[in-house]
């Protein structure tokens, strides 16, 4: 049969698929010698199995997890549920990639009434006994049986205000056990079921909800944001308890290699003393920095800081560190690559390689490619910050400037973004519940927690500011304020948030661009070393050309024309244009819009110095650009000497029920070919112009949309190959042009082998490819995806990330075919796809020239063409 558990002792680290991040890391310094507290880990090829088989764990893997259960009880001289020499165990959910606070944790399994009595006795602790007893009692309500935790808040500050205590930690043994009590009789009255006593049943219904809970809707979106396919399912790690909460010379704790916030090359964690490890991630309790554990426990530090160090060069990477001090003696609960931030991953990733521990194309590896995106945005205005006085100051959690309208409530939060406005999320404290509201977030602040809290670590991840741990500050989320001292901000108001120094100010402070450090220059310089495709960028103005050039672009691979036509004095020539039902008419239009376009072409060849810009011929779905109020029409009307009623005809004439499928793209310049005619001078005059006035040699790329047919292409060629050789010759230069066409429709990828005798270059427009190939409308998806997200029909949106089975297939035949026709055909994308991680390396792997992104994207795009690279050379 086949095996589905593993003793830690069996596994290594290479085995993520099958063990999880956290088993096979366990098993790797189970392997290296380091003191790790015993277990098994059961695969995630059995979470699989538990959804395949209808959410049920079959006898036969159960049989396994109970051969291993044995096999640890040996291991440990304990036993579970044995008053004599109890064993307890910690169950974990750990998948592939590591998925903080996603999923489900249960501590101290194995406990019930007798084993709590026999703890008391054997550890001498009554207190320590209850107090896991009845913290276990919470976890199992919570996560097996969907109790929730705070619902026994209640009982604890009930005996503490009987008490007259503030502190959980001046509750005493009898206390606790009241609690116990207290907890059980809670259980029994919402669950109508004694709280079960049998630990094996304890353990399967933990092992039984850990893997429900890789389904659970927070973990749902964690993958959707992150590319984490559902099929991979987590693997569960039950291993032997140790305990930081057993007194003073106990403890735990979580520590970075590296700082991860700045990178910088220092040891860096948190820890408590007599405590568990969820009182240091939960923010309950604001906990010490580590160097302070070298005075506490001098000797446990040394061994500490020793591990860490031989972990980051074991595993040349910063290392996240979980430990646990038990009576003075260190046991590593989980290492595993520490999240940081951009700015942090590029510092990291720069000195590893300084330092020798690890190549270029390994550095290149270690940062995410969307966490670039943190760097590119702007900052507080230096000035602006200087002027104004931080209201309160929190821990710099994850930097960057945020500045939006306070909401408390995830939900609140995610409306509130839904409607456009910028929001900053303020929490008591954040739980994995909060990750949409996050995601909504320009940034995130919270009132307890230290920098390892879950806000600070999701945050970072996100590339999200996050102020954690504002003491000063009283969060209510009933009443929607925040109070510190005299000062209160309610709902709705403006807040500034500096992720960076943990300062918060009132209102709104003025931000400025970003700049590119030093780190990110040679750290790029690398990854465009590496990469084989190309990365151009799509860009419609002047602006956007500069602003992608400085980001790197090695070209534009999209200039949409029809987007040079928003501002309103040049709206209006356009109406003209297409309300025309003249020729002659129309000429007179075009001659309006012939030299607005020459003059931005010419901006943007100059802009690009000489580099390939591909110019694509008009494509407006038309109702984008008809007037519709009576106001415009009338004025319209006025301008082209027409009455209103008149006028009005034509645009109702005009209206399709699916624009869309409607007069767009090629088949414009088929009904009208003048607008054609009139680009490719534009295009073609412009590029002698610079050439002539600037030396710079251009060789204008003209795109025709939309085809679907050669016989189109073939159509409208002939038309631009006519102006632009007469410019040409009459010029008296020796330019070239190139004419090509958008694959955006599912015939023209099928018969994209025929298209290739005209088309000297393709370029994917994979949203319109996708919209037709699925058939949904790219303007109105939003409201099914939600629906579909649920049923997982579709685990990402494929608008977003390319649909590689279906359109990739159309890309990947088209690419072949057209090829065979003309081998030297340039092939790119220009769709939303092109600056999106796994649609670039799609892109890598199918063999495209170049990749075009927004300019903003370009940077994320160079580095995923830079992985893409690594892991598939070509
Ligand atoms: C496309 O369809 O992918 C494309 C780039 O064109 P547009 O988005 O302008 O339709
Ligand atoms: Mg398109």
């Amino acid at each position: 049969m086949k095996k589905y558990v593993y003793m830690f002792s069996e596994g290594n680290g290479q085995m993520r698929e099958l063990l999880g991040g956290k088993g096979a890391n366990l098993a790797e310094m189970t392997g290296l010698g380091m003191p790790v507290p015993q277990g098994f880990t059961i695969t995630t090829e059995a979470c699989t199995r538990y959804y395949e088989d209808g959410k049920a764990i079959y006898p036969d893997i159960e049989e396994q997890i109970m051969e291993f259960l044995d096999r640890l009880e040996k291991m440990t001289g304990k036993a579970l549920g044995n008053p004599d020499s109890p064993l307890l165990v910690s169950v974990r959910s750990g998948a592939r990639a590591s998925m903080p606070g996603m999923m489900d944790t249960i501590l101290n399994l194995g406990m019930n009434d007798g084993v709590c009595e026999a703890v008391a006795k054997l550890t001498n602790n009554p207190r320590f006994a209850r107090d896991s007893y009845r913290r276990f009692i919470q976890m199992f309500s919570d996560v097996v049986m969907e109790l929730p935790k705070s619902s026994f808040e209640q009982f604890i500050d009930e005996v503490k205000d009987k008490k007259g205590v503030k502190h959980d930690n001046e509750l005493d043994a009898d206390d606790m056990a009241q609690l116990v009590e207290m907890f059980k009789a809670h259980y029994k009255k919402s669950l109508g079921e004694d709280f079960p006593q049998d630990p094996k049943k304890q353990l399967m219904e933990s092992i039984r909800a850990v893997f429900r809970s890789w389904d659970n809707p927070r973990a749902n979106t964690y993958r959707r944001m992150n590319d984490i396919p559902h099929s991979w399912g987590t693997a569960v790690n039950v291993q032997s308890m140790v305990f930081g909460n057993m007194g003073e010379t106990s403890g735990t704790g979580v520590a970075f290699t590296r700082n991860p916030a700045t990178g910088e090359k220092k040891l860096y964690g948190e820890f408590l003393m007599n405590a568990q490890g969820e009182d240091v991630v939960a923010g309950i309790r604001t906990p010490q920095p580590i160097s302070t554990l070298q005075d506490i426990m001098p000797e446990v530090y040394e061994q500490f800081v020793d591990i860490s160090s031989r972990l980051e060069q074991h595993y040349g990477d910063m290392q996240d560190m979980e430990f646990t001090i038990e009576n003075g003696k260190l046991y590593m609960l989980q290492t595993r690559n520490g999240k940081r931030t951009a700015q942090a991953a590029l510092k990291v990733a720069v000195d590893l390689v300084d330092e020798g521990l690890c190549t270029r194309e390994q550095a290149i590896m270690k940062v995410e490619p969307k966490q670039l995106d943190a760097l590119l945005h702007p900052t507080f205005v230096r000035a602006a910050l200087d002027a104004a006085t931080p209201v309160t100051t929190g821990l710099p959690a994850s930097p960057g400037a945020a500045c939006g309208k306070v909401y408390f409530t995830a939900q609140d939060a995610v409306q509130a973004h839904k409607v456009g406005e910028k929001v900053v999320l303020v929490r008591q404290e954040t739980s994995p519940e909060d990750i949409d509201g996050m995601a909504s977030a320009e940034g995130v602040m919270t009132a307890r927690g230290g920098m390892t809290s879950h806000a600070a670590v999701v945050a970072r991840g996100m590339g999200t500011c996050c102020v954690a741990g504002c003491n000063e500050i009283r969060v209510s989320e009933a009443d929607k304020t925040i109070t510190i001292g005299d000062t209160v901000i309610r709902e709705g108001e403006y807040i500034s948030l500096d992720g960076s120094t943990g300062n918060v100010y009132l209102g709104q402070i003025a931000t400025q661009e970003a700049e590119l450090t030093g780190d990110f220059g040679r750290f790029m310089g690398w990854a465009d070393e590496i990469r084989t495709l190309h990365v151009r960028t799509n860009g419609d103005t002047p602006r956007d050309a500069t602003q992608a050039r400085k980001f790197g672009a090695e070209g534009i691979g999209l200039c949409r024309t029809e987007h040079m036509f928003f501002e309103t004095d040049r709206i209006k020539a356009v109406r003209e244009m297409i309300v025309s039902e003249t020729t002659e008419q129309r000429k007179k239009a075009l001659a309006k819009i012939l030299p607005m376009q020459r003059g931005d072409f010419e901006a943007i060849y100059r802009a690009m110095g000489g580099l390939p810009v591909t110019i694509r011929l008009l494509d407006p779905p038309l109702h984008e650009f008809l007037p519709q109020e009576e106001a415009d029409i009338r004025e319209l009307a006025a301008d082209m000497g027409l009455t209103y009623e008149k006028l009005e005809d034509v645009v109702h004439d005009l209206h399709e029920f699916n624009p869309m499928l409607g007069t767009r793209g090629c088949r414009l310049a088929i009904l009208y070919p003048e607008i054609a005619e009139m680009q490719t001078e534009a295009i073609i005059s412009a590029a002698i112009n610079v050439w002539k006035q600037d030396g710079l040699k251009i060789t204008p790329e003209i795109m025709v949309p939309l085809v679907s047919d050669i016989k189109e292409l073939r159509f409208v060629k002939k038309r631009i190959k006519s102006v632009a050789d007469r410019l040409i010759e009459e010029a008296g230069i020796n330019m070239k042009y190139m004419v090509g066409t958008m694959i955006e429709t599912p015939r023209a990828a099928v018969t994209a082998g025929e298209i290739a005798e005209e088309a000297e270059f393709f370029s994917f427009g994979t949203n319109d490819l996708t919209q037709m190939t699925y058939g949904f409308s790219r303007d109105d998806i939003g409201k099914i995806l939600e629906r579909y997200f649920e049923e997982k029909i579709l685990e990402s949106d494929p608008f977003a990330r390319l649909d590689q089975d279906g359109v990739g297939k159309l890309v990947k035949m088209a690419v072949e075919a057209g090829r065979e026709t003309r081998p030297s055909i340039k092939l790119g994308i220009c769709g939303e796809h092109g600056g999106d991680l796994s649609s670039v390396e799609f892109c890598h792997n199918v063999g495209l020239n170049y990749v075009s992104c927004s300019p903003f994207r370009v940077p994320i795009a160079r580095l995923a063409a830079a992985q893409a690279a690594v892991k598939n050379p070509r």
